[in-house]
């Protein structure tokens, strides 16, 4: 089967490459076709040549109502109208913002809005440090915190850079790199360890409390409650990365499913549904560390807590507040799909593991037990591509990279999923026939 070949698309792609370097304003766009949509309504995406798919790339994770949802349309339309960026004090709507983030994540006193993801990581980073007056950081192998220097480094490593030193970019100065230790998910162990071989070294722990950039991987009780624990005695600072599980799998985020609490929590993509915003949250003694309080770590950005953002964050968040069917619905969609998904593998008698939370669901391409990101150096990458690869041209925009999740959002339906099984269910025995999964 040929790639997805997009006339128009590769065409204004081309395009796009005179002016915009690769032709895309972040790398994992440019992975062959679809270049690129002229439209996303509710679950559905058109590109460039008119050709419609379920979407369950979901901008990344941003988008969990659904696309043009209605009231963050409505709200963002009114916010442009009616209110200005000016700069000075606070307004009603970032109060507004902060109410909410503290009422609905659990271990959020305070909370500061940022534009991106990568910046409430960068915060919560040097807020650990400042507080500490520590120098390291811990983060796990197959993590992924944005693209800042502390963090840019072992997500998708290959097996013999795993654990290593594996930098996602060039120009990261070696110190930084050198100044963030890298453990195993869901192996208590391998981070004990690091603070044996560092004593009073390590400012924080950071961690997705489950890595979707590598698919899912779920946390055990006893990891979560121990990684609590230890940080604690030793007086490093637990971060909860939940800019993909906040909001989605819960309106507080993981630490709501597991009740475990992390010390500051970082939040984005869905928070907004699509709008550009994202944050940093924990308990007040920590959050006042920021100058703005009168600590001595800086907190600044124009666009901070603008309207239009915090628009956007006002109706989601008071939507999924409001609605906790929202919740059981994706759920029992997720639920719906990967049950199917696990009868499809098993009547072809494909080695693979389907799994995911809440509307998320991935299909991992080998057998046994999956707990860390060694279990997954035991995937078939090329499987796991040619699947999303396939169902994409079938019509079903999942990211053909590998260990990339899915997610289903407020506007898919039974019929979008038994659709996307059906298609799901050629793909997987065309893959089979062909040898290229086992
Ligand atoms: N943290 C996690 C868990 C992410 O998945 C991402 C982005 O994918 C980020 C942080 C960075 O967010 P942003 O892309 O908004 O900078």
């Amino acid at each position: 089967m040929t790639s997805t070949t997009s006339t128009r698309g590769l065409e204004r792609l081309t395009y796009a490459q005179r002016l915009i370097p690769g032709g895309v304003n972040s790398a994992t766009r440019n992975v062959g076709g679809p270049h690129g949509f002229v439209s996303a309504a509710g679950a559905t995406l058109v590109d460039y040549d008119g050709k419609e798919y379920i979407d369950y790339h979901a901008a990344f994770g941003a988008n969990l109502l659904g696309y043009g949802d209605e009231l963050v349309a409505e709200a963002v339309a009114d916010a442009v109208r009616t209110q200005s960026l000016t700069g000075l004090g606070t307004s009603e709507m970032e109060i507004a913002v902060a109410e909410l983030t503290c009422e609905l994540i659990p271990s959020v006193e305070r909370s500061v809005v940022t534009m991106s993801g990568t910046e409430a990581t960068f915060l919560a980073v040097r807020l650990a440090r400042g507080l500490t007056g520590r120098d390291l950081v811990v983060k796990f192998q197959g993590c992924f915190h944005g693209w800042h220097d502390a963090v840019a480094r072992n997500v998708i490593s290959p097996p013999e850079l795993a654990y290593g030193m594996d930098p996602m970019s060039a120009g990261i100065l070696p110190a930084a790199l050198e100044a963030t230790l890298i453990a195993e998910f869901n192996d208590l162990a391998s981070v004990q360890a690091l603070f044996e071989q560092h004593p009073g070294r390590i400012a924080a722990v950071i961690l997705e409390p489950v890595p979707h950039n590598v698919g899912a991987l779920l946390p055990t009780d006893v990891f979560l409650s121990g990684l609590r624990s230890l940080t604690a005695d030793e007086g490093a600072v637990l971060v909860f990365d939940e800019v993909i599980s906040g909001f989605r799998h819960a309106p507080g985020g993981w630490q709501e499913v597991s009740g475990v609490m992390p010390d500051l929590t970082t939040y984005g993509k869905a928070m907004g549904n699509g709008m550009p915003i994202a944050g940093l949250g924990g308990r007040a003694e920590l959050m006042d560390g920021f100058n703005a309080a009168g600590g001595d770590v800086l907190l600044a950005g124009t666009f901070n807590g603008n309207p239009t953002s915090c628009a956007a964050a006002i109706a989601t968040m008071t939507y999924l507040r409001d609605h906790p069917d929202f919740y059981q619905r994706t759920h029992r969609l997720g639920e719906r799909m990967r049950s199917g998904l696990r009868e499809i593998v098993g009547e072809l008698g494909i080695k693979a593991h389907v799994t995911g939370y809440g509307g998320v669901f991935v299909c991992y391409f080998l057998g046994g037990q999956v707990r860390g990101y060694r279990d997954l150096m035991r995937n078939d990458d090329a499987a796991y591509v040619q699947f999303h690869r396939r169902m994409t041209e079938a019509g079903n925009l999942m990211l053909p990279l590998s260990l990339k999740r899915n997610h289903i959002s407020g506007a898919h339906t039974e019929q979008h999923i038994d659709d996307t099984l059906q298609a799901a269910r050629t793909v997987l025995a065309g893959m089979r026939a062909e040898g290229i999964c086992r």
